[in-house]
């Protein structure tokens, strides 16, 4: 029994809103299989997809739901949360200032007005840094210290965070999913 729940764990769906465009892309809007169920028996998804893999209790046999739809609309907060994860998205995980890209624990954010003088914790005045880079500049302005920035940071939309989460493949992908993850890609060819 245990052995069915632990294989069972491994059968995320993916979460697609209303209009059948992922909820979010990176992180990829994925539900564990105990809640997609629990919303389909709410009425709260519709299955647009499923797994092989049926898990039965006494009563009921079900096949797991692969890609689920919210039967609501949600909207998308048009001004995203300021959030460090989000800088680095906004930033594609690419230090402003070396433009190498780096996993996430190896960076860390910049004022671009050093705080010490001035300069505000706000999209229009921090940017995604290496820790390198970010120790060599200091308390400076980039241009005492001949850094110069990839572009200046600004206040980027939903729209922009979400096409750029698009960049991350995830690490695991259902072939049910392609379809709504990559539609426009495969109508390209
Ligand atoms: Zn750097």
């Amino acid at each position: 029994m245990r052995d069915l729940i632990a294989a069972a764990e491994a059968y995320p769906a993916l979460v697609l809103n209303a209009d059948f465009r992922p909820l979010s892309y990176f992180p990829l809007s994925l539900w564990a299989w105990q809640d997609a169920v629990k919303a389909s028996f709410l009425g709260r998804v519709n299955i647009v997809s499923e797994y092989d893999r049926v898990v039965r209790s006494p009563s009921l046999e079900i096949r797991l739901p692969s890609v689920i739809a919210l039967k609501e609309y949600v909207h998308l907060d048009r001004r995203p949360a300021f959030t460090r994860f989000n800088v680095f998205l906004r930033d594609r995980f690419i230090c402003q200032y070396c433009f190498a890209d780096f996993p996430s624990e190896h960076l860390t954010f910049d004022h671009v007005v050093p705080r010490s003088r001035g300069g505000r914790t706000t999209w229009v005045n921090v940017v995604t840094a290496c820790q390198d880079c970010n120790l060599e500049k200091g308390s400076r302005l980039p241009q005492e210290c001949g850094m110069h920035l990839a572009r200046p940071p600004f206040q980027p939309t939903a729209y922009q965070l979400q096409e750029n989460g698009r960049a991350f493949p995830p690490n695991f992908l259902h072939e049910s999913w392609n379809d709504f993850l990559y539609w426009d890609a495969e109508l390209e060819d």
